[in-house]
């Protein structure tokens, strides 16, 4: 195998050896031949209450590093078709919103100009913003799957326009999202008002709240969010609130009553072929975790599941990984 896009063999050195990078993987800034390039965005000044999502980065990459290299379910083995890095951390400043944008566009825009998938560990769902921007200025408007309790296309909290709250009304405003290609699911929790879907309306945006998903079940769910896909380039947003605070309690706004692991897990899986350009993982707050560090670890898991996902789409070439 080539030791540079690729895990580390836990049959040579043991799991819990070695500084922590994503999956064992190198960490490196090269991208050459590089596919995917796993790498972190520490940054929760868009945090509306509790803080501490810029400490999962560091907290994910240690939860990951139990993870195996093959998907039973997906049966695919995502090293023997792409070549992924540990892109280490964007150096994002934890003063001044507008700035730390910037600092995570210029850093994704670096990625995607490398012709490699940026697969981002936030940070608040704020960086959302700056990963479309960087992930439309390469591939146009864009197709959006939003995992979340929570809409985040409210205007602005105490007179700012950026927060995690409000990403995605803002990359409507800027012409990122393809609005009709925009699927929201596990939306729940207590609200301000009905009219907070009047955006939705007038704009096509589709919602599988949390009852339809346990009303219906996970291949349902599946069906509707893949029926407003095409196979245009899509980007994958997973807020961490969207699952269970039973399982995922390390997270800023918690709402109870949301999916399984185990729901979280079998609806990435089920975004398995679709054209995804790039996506991010958000809102894991290590410090407000339960014992095990659960929600970080789950975060891991689920980042493996969206490398996978991805693995899927690339079908053709087979590296030489021995396993
Ligand atoms: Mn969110
Ligand atoms: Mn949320």
């Amino acid at each position: 195998m080539d030791p540079r896009v690729g895990p580390l063999s836990s049959f040579e050195s043991p799991r819990f050896a070695q500084p922590a990078t994503f999956m064992r993987l190198p960490h490196t800034r090269d991208l050459t031949g590089v596919d995917v390039a796993i790498c972190g965005a520490p940054y929760d000044g868009g945090a509306s209450y509790r803080p501490g999502t810029r400490l999962a980065p560091r907290e994910v990459r240690n939860q990951s590093s139990l993870i195996r290299t093959w998907s039973y379910f997906l049966k695919v083995h995502p090293f023997e078709r792409l070549r992924v890095v540990d892109y280490g951390d964007f150096d994002v400043p934890p003063i001044g919103i507008e700035r730390a944008f910037e600092v995570i566009e210029a850093g994704a825009s670096a990625i995607h100009d490398a012709g490699a998938t940026p697969l981002v560990v936030g940070g608040d769902h704020s960086i959302s913003l700056p990963l479309l921007r960087a992930a439309a200025k390469k591939h146009g408007p864009l197709a959006l799957v939003q995992f979340d309790s929570h809409i985040d296309t409210w205007d602005e909290y105490f007179g700012g326009k950026y927060f995690h709250g409000s990403p995605f009304i803002r990359a409507i405003e800027e012409g990122l999202i393809r609005k009709d290609r925009f699927v929201q699911v596990g939306i729940r929790g207590p609200m301000y008002g009905e009219d907070e879907f009047d955006f939705h309306r007038a704009h096509g945006i589709r919602v599988v709240d949390i009852d339809g998903v346990k009303r219906e079940g996970i291949d349902w769910t599946i069906d509707q969010i893949r029926g407003v896909m095409d196979d245009g380039p899509v980007y994958l947003t997973f807020d961490i609130d969207s699952v269970d605070p039973a399982y995922a309690p390390g997270t800023g706004t918690p709402e109870v009553g949301g999916l399984t692991s185990h729901e979280a897990q079998r609806l990435v899986r089920g975004l398995a072929g679709l054209n995804i350009v790039g996506a991010d993982l958000v809102e894991v707050s290590p410090p407000f975790d339960g014992p095990g560090q659960i929600t970080s670890l789950l975060a891991a898991n689920l980042l493996f599941e969206m490398l996978c996902v991805l693995a899927v789409r690339r079908n053709s070439t087979r590296l030489n990984f021995p396993g």
